[in-house]
């Protein structure tokens, strides 16, 4: 099975996944734009049974308004996992960047579209959404 490591930039925090992700999504939403400090967000979901390892310790964000706990690297700064508040929500959301690895899945979909920068564009044929997936 495989397994992959994401990382924050020091290395300090790292968690490793076991199996294939559920699903990559972009996220052009302003608050993932602030939350990476790039033009979209990129969440790769796995399952919580999925999650093998964890090395680090973790710094939160509760994002007001929002449905998820984001952790992060309190020495470097580099978000690397986070989970959803709704417990029926049986998934952890990891960055897509802290795999570092060209291997990954690319996305399977764009959402809120309508607050992206005009030069972000999706890979031809993921479906895009204006706002949020729908459930
Ligand atoms: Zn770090
Ligand atoms: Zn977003």
């Amino acid at each position: 099975m495989a397994e992959r490591e994401a990382t924050c930039a020091c290395g300090g925090l790292r968690v490793t996944l076991a199996g294939e992700p559920l699903l990559v999504s972009t996220c052009c939403c302003t608050r993932c734009q602030r939350r990476t400090g790039s033009f979209f967000g990129v969440t790769v979901y796995f399952r919580p049974a999925q999650v093998t390892g964890r090395v680090g310790e973790a710094a939160e964000f509760r994002r007001p308004g929002s449905e998820a706990t984001f952790r992060f690297c309190p020495r470097c700064g580099s978000s690397v996992w986070w989970a959803f508040d709704d417990p029926a929500e049986d998934i952890v959301g990891v960055a897509g960047g802290a795999f570092a690895d060209p291997r990954l899945p690319g996305p399977h979909r764009m959402t809120h579209t309508a607050t992206g920068h005009p030069f972000v564009t999706s890979p031809q044929g993921i479906p895009t959404y204006e706002d949020g997936p729908p459930d």
